[in-house]
């Protein structure tokens, strides 16, 4: 008999094979003596479609909402159906005594275990692999301690219940809002409170006008001051005040009426969570949080020197602590060696009170160094980067503190105060570390605004002082600044400082989403034109401010979401039952779509270069491809129209140039029937062929560049009153020679097409994500 080991990836699955001595490949399976390991790739199964239930929701309608079946139903995605077979088949193997769920240690992990074994209808004995780094020690390791999977049954039943939770909210509030305003609008219990930070952001910065202000700095010989015109604050608001200081103090004297020395010390930072890290990343070395995923993802399974990437946990728990000295020595090889050797032979800080603590580890510790050897030559730049990061502050974490000296001065001349900082460091402690592969901490240091020169420790209390020269600035107070994807993430982890409620506020220590989500939710609402990335910066488009505004209130905030996530928390633990909170979740979808359906409001963004559409005069939205070409899109979902400008080098005409470029639409649209199925044929002239073959275009003068309008999707408006007053062939553009085509799906009549549209699109948006994650 044999154990079916089931992964979550073929990566991961062709490195358990490794292990357990599995050598026999077939499709979509390793075969061994003792083990088949076979894999999921993400998700092979998904919550059906609201189609699946009854044959009206194919439609999208406003009749048909809220959709709440009682039951929801699970189905094999269509483009890993083949992977699913292979799956099933194995798991109904007589030679198989048990399955052993090996997917990611968490709970979507787990979900995707249950639902194959569900859709395959196992019945027999499950146990788990509850794994945090992908050494072989780690594997092997694991193996021998496999749990009872029934121990992790309320970990199926929080994701299973997430699952439903945004199902009912994500169906039925996408659809009310996209057939209440006429347009593709999406919403969605972390997506949409999401985009209201940075809409709310958007509006702030708006309305902010900004202020001057003045500072004050004196030279004492000594030392430099600044003058603080009250306790904590150094701004002159008025700018008489300004001048007039400015031209009174110089030559004055007054007295140092304080001098104050303290030593201090600074701890070091905690290891790193997924969200730190992400943040550092993208402050530090410009990766987007789905970029610090994926290269860190590479770093976890394919070169095993770091731990389990999708925690949410900066601690490490007692056990861990023995490890640690194999953790430093797999890092000789590298510019932290010397440190390194330093720690295993005199010992480091293991800080029982601090950095290590059990309680605060649920599935995964922090994100730290593990016992393989690290070869740097074999990582990619990127990866070497972020890895750095990760081991710098390891390091930083075993070292001890930073101890220095601060000493402030103030002085007083006639009734103005001035005060001045200067900070000796006494003992490097962790700060030293960042210096052995010449960089810097990752860890901000604190304040060094104002700091003064080593020549004020000759000054002493009470001594006279005089006022050589001042210095004026004038400034400006800045407008709040838009987010970036580190300071995004921020917002979303610590989302309960934007709830009033100080109940809720505590509640909601999750913050928005999870750890392992939130990247992809980022680049979700960039996908859908909600937002854009301007350099570093996040900007919500016209679009994505409308979709807040007409989105529910409640959706708008992220209490919902939160008070959510503690309650699948509780369900996680045991302490809450699934059906319960689903029931809640199904009233709550009701009375969302019976707001957004009683609102009075119209969908109108404002797009600042905005074209209309030439059917519906509907503003349209610009948008740029991968490929730098600019598409016009109509926002009226009923109308739809797509078209987009392409910038063409053709010939120039023999006879004398015309320097303007020129317009001209050059796409036909038919119906017409292939394979008994209705299609709508799309016309395209190219351009002259032999222009692949053209010269730069300095060399070439006889070149010229020309914009071309096509039309990517026709008007359903257009189409529908053309069909109905098809008279013969009046219109003679319906036949123009064919010389491209493509083919776009066409259903008959009303709304429902779109509906298939955006379904397919997203579709192709899961695959492509799925294709990059294997
Ligand atoms: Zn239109």
């Amino acid at each position: 008999m044999k154990k079916l080991v089931l992964a979550e990836k073929p990566s991961v699955g062709r490195e358990l094979a490794r292990v357990l001595n599995c050598y026999r490949r077939e499709t979509g399976y390793i075969e061994g003596e003792h083990y088949i390991v076979t894999w999921a790739l993400g998700h092979l199964v998904e919550l059906a479609q609201p189609a699946a239930y009854s044959e009206r929701y194919k439609r999208w309608s406003l009749r048909d909402l809220p959709m709440l079946p009682p039951v929801l139903q699970q189905e094999v995605i269509e483009q890993s159906k083949d992977q699913f077979a292979v799956v099933k088949s194995l798991i109904g193997r007589a030679d198989i005594e048990s399955v052993v769920i090996a997917t990611d240690a968490g709970r979507e992990g787990e979900l995707v275990a249950r639902w194959i074994m569900k859709l395959a209808d196992y019945q027999g004995p499950a146990h788990r692999l509850w794994i945090s780094s992908q050494t072989e020690g780690a594997i092997k390791e694991g193996f021998a301690n496999l749990k009872d999977a029934s121990l992790y049954d309320n970990l199926y039943k929080a994701a299973e219940s997430r699952a439903a939770a945004d199902w009912y909210v994500g169906m039925n509030v996408t659809r009310a809002l996209t057939c209440h305003y006429d347009a593709k609008l999406s919403a969605g219990r972390v997506q949409t409170p999401t985009l209201a930070l940075m809409t709310r952001r958007e509006d702030e910065i708006e309305a902010f006008s900004g202020q001057f202000y003045w500072t004050l700095k004196a030279d004492f010989t000594q030392f430099t001051a600044s003058y603080y015109p009250s306790e904590d604050s150094i701004r002159i608001t008025e700018e008489a005040s300004a001048k007039e200081k400015e031209s009174s103090l110089v030559g004055k004297t007054g007295r140092v009426v304080s001098l104050e020395t303290v030593e201090k010390r600074e701890q070091p930072p905690l290891a790193y969570d997924l969200t730190e890290l992400q943040r550092d990343a993208n402050n530090l070395l410009d990766f987007s949080a789905k970029q610090t995923l994926d290269v860190l993802q590479a770093l976890y399974e394919q070169h095993k020197i770091v731990t389990y990437p999708r925690t949410d946990s900066r601690y490490i728990t007692t056990d861990i602590v023995a490890t640690l000295p194999q953790r430093l020595r797999s890092l000789q090889d590298t510019p932290f060696s010397p440190l390194c050797a330093r720690f295993v032979k005199d010992g480091f800080r293991v800080d029982e009170e601090r950095f290590v603590q059990d309680l605060q580890v649920t599935d995964h510790h922090a994100i730290i160094p593990t016992e393989q050897r690290v070869d740097l030559s074999r990582l990619s730049a990127q990866e070497k980067a972020l890895w750095e990061l990760i081991a710098l502050r390891f390091l930083e974490v075993l070292s001890p503190d930073y101890e220095y000296r601060t000493t402030t001065l103030t002085a007083e001349v006639e009734t103005c105060r001035f005060k001045t900082r200067l900070t000796i460091p006494v003992e490097q402690g962790w700060r030293s570390v960042a210096a052995l592969i010449g960089k810097r901490s990752a860890q901000g240091s604190l304040g060094d605004e104002d700091e003064a020169s080593p020549s004020l420790l000759r000054v002493k209390e009470g001594d006279a002082v005089t006022i050589n020269s001042v210095k004026l600035r004038k400034l400006a107070t800045a407008a709040p600044s838009r987010y970036t994807e580190a300071t995004l993430l921020s917002a979303m982890e610590h989302a309960g400082r934007f709830v009033e409620d100080a109940k809720l506020k505590k509640r909601l220590t999750n913050g928005l989403g999870t750890p392992a989500t939130r990247a992809d939710m980022i680049e979700k609402l960039i996908q859908n034109h909600y937002i854009e990335r301007v350099g570093k910066e996040l900007v919500p488009t016209p679009k994505g401010r409308e979709l807040v505004r007409l989105a529910p209130e409640e959706l708008r905030s992220p209490e919902l979401t939160g008070r959510w996530e503690e309650r699948l928390g509780n369900i996680a633990e045991g302490k809450e039952d699934g059906d319960r909170f689903i029931q809640d979740i199904k009233q709550n979808a009701s009375a969302l779509v019976a707001q957004v359906i009683g609102s009075s409001d119209v969908f109108s963004p404002h797009f600042p270069d905005s074209k209309k559409c030439p059917y519906c005069k509907t503003p349209m939205m610009k948008v740029v491809d991968e490929i730098g070409q600019s598409h016009f899109l109509c926002q009226k979902l009923s109308c739809s129209y797509e078209e987009m400008e392409v910038k063409k080098r053709v010939p120039k005409p023999q006879a004398e140039k015309t320097t303007e470029p020129k317009k001209k639409v050059v796409v036909k649209v038919a119906p017409v029937e292939v394979d008994g199925v209705k299609k709508r044929v799309v016309l395209k002239k190219k351009p002259p062929v032999q222009s692949f073959s053209l010269p730069d275009e300095e060399a070439s003068p006889a070149y010229t560049w020309e914009t071309v309008i096509e039309v990517v999707r026709p008007s359903k408006l257009a189409y529908r009153s053309e069909r109905n007053e098809r008279s013969s062939d009046t219109r003679g553009g319906w036949k123009p020679p064919v010389q491209s085509q493509h083919i776009v799906d066409q259903t008959p009549s009303e709304g429902g097409s779109f509906a298939d549209f955006l379904k397919a699109n997203e579709e192709r948006k899961r695959r492509d994500r799925e294709k990059r994650r294997t």
